[in-house]
């Protein structure tokens, strides 16, 4: 079976479903193709829940990318008529000099972003449910608030099949090769031409490389929903946000008010390395204690009964910024990695972005920071 399309997708979840909504759009003819059947909870985007916010600690060159991220969420809720996004703002809470709030504060003064730096009392006084210590702050990000990333990706999928896009589930890309100036992909079930393809694979993508060596490393995550011990009103959508805090050594937890399923809370970065095919993907008490600790210390009445657990994967890179760019010995193929644990976020401005790479050859916005050249990639 052989078919000519402008660009094959490898990869349909966050930024795979996102780059095929756009170049459908554009009027390209996209072959998706994904080893599952998208949404699944077998990657790197499922959980109910995942954080959006603009003054962006990470670093200020990504507030003009979340910021066209915003304007294209909200577009593709008029398109879809599914509610993707939940405005509950967001507190980034540390000590004055711990990165989650002085990169915060950066971001947002130098992109002019509105934002408060709120005392302990302040915190609570607003947000019952969060007491932060006496010798920390709070940075309030008023635009912060929540995704919902199956149906993000859903909606994006969707649309671009009613654009044309022929999309095809349970359908890995097994192998795939320069063919000129195009590519030749292959699948169990047959072999694909196209003059673009996509790398998104997620946690998969270093499988893919054909000899390239990425520093790409993937990390097992675990997500814990808790019924509140007490006072289980001050944890509804309307009264708590989001949250980020700082536990020391700048390291964070974060969480989510009760969206109907209990409080979710996760720590960041601090799983184990592993191997996408031998992920552990039981949650053990271990991993349900070490969240529960930070309830213990930081948010004592969220801390009731763990009502369920989920395993998901971080890909990181070294620095944690993401890596997209252009294959370095085969320019028709893309490698986009926008995870280390903070991508979804960005997915609808990154699928614009992807699009744009693929179509013309460059982005509007400014991806240097995402360049594969940072890493001197080498051949394995
Ligand atoms: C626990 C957790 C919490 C997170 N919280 C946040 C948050 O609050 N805010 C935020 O912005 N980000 C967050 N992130 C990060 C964000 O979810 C990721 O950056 C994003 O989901 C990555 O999207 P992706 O498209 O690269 O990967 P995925 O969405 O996993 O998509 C990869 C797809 O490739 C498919 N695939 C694999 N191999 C092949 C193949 N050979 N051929 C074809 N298809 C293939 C897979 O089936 C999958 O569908 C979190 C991540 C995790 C794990």
């Amino acid at each position: 079976m052989t078919a000519t399309h402008d660009v094959a997708i490898a990869g349909l979840g966050a930024m795979g479903s996102a780059a095929a909504y756009h170049l459908a759009k554009r009027g390209a003819s996209v072959l998706g193709l994904d080893r599952y059947a998208p949404p699944h909870t077998l990657g790197s985007s499922h959980g109910e829940t995942r954080i959006i916010r603009e003054a962006y600690f990470e670093h200020p060159s990504y507030v003009p990318i979340i910021q066209r991220a915003y304007e294209l969420w909200e577009q593709l809720e008029d398109e879809s008529g599914r509610d993707l996004f939940l405005q509950s703002g967001g507190v980034m809470v540390g000590p004055p000099d711990s990165t989650l709030v002085t990169g915060a504060e950066l971001s947002a003064r130098m992109h002019d972003l509105p934002y408060e730096r709120l005392s302990p009392a302040e915190v609570t006084n607003r947000f019952p449910a969060l007491t932060p210590a006496e010798d920390t702050i709070a940075i309030w990000d008023s635009r912060a608030g929540i995704l919902f990333p199956e149906d993000c990706v859903r909606s994006h999928l969707d649309i671009a099949r009613s654009n044309g896009a022929d999309l095809r589930f349970d359908e890995p890309v097994e192998s795939w090769e320069p063919d000129g100036d195009g590519v030749s992909v292959r699948t169990a079930s047959g072999e694909y031409s196209a003059g673009k393809l996509l790398l998104s694979a997620g946690a998969w993508i270093p499988s893919l490389m054909n000899g390239l060596r990425l520093p790409l490393v993937v990390e097992r995550q675990v997500l814990v929903w808790f019924e509140p011990k007490a006072n289980p009103g001050h944890f509804a959508a309307d009264r708590c946000p989001i949250f980020l805090w700082d536990h020391g050594q700048d390291r964070h937890f974060y969480g989510f008010p009760n969206m109907g399923t209990g409080v979710k809370v996760a720590l960041m970065h601090q799983g184990e390395d592993t191997e996408v095919d031998s992920l552990d993907r039981e949650v053990s008490q271990r991993d349900e204690d070490a969240v529960r600790a930070m309830l213990e210390l930081y948010l004592p009445s969220a801390n009731g009964p763990a009502l369920s657990a989920q395993v998901c994967m971080f890909t990181n890179t070294p620095d944690t910024h993401f890596l997209v760019d252009f294959h370095p010995e085969a320019p028709q193929a893309l490698i986009a990695s926008p995870c280390s644990g903070h991508g979804f976020k960005f997915a609808s401005a990154i699928g614009e972005i992807l699009a744009e790479l693929l179509a013309d050859g460059r982005s509007k916005l400014n991806i240097d920071l995402f360049r594969l050249d940072r890493f001197g990639a080498a051949r394995a």
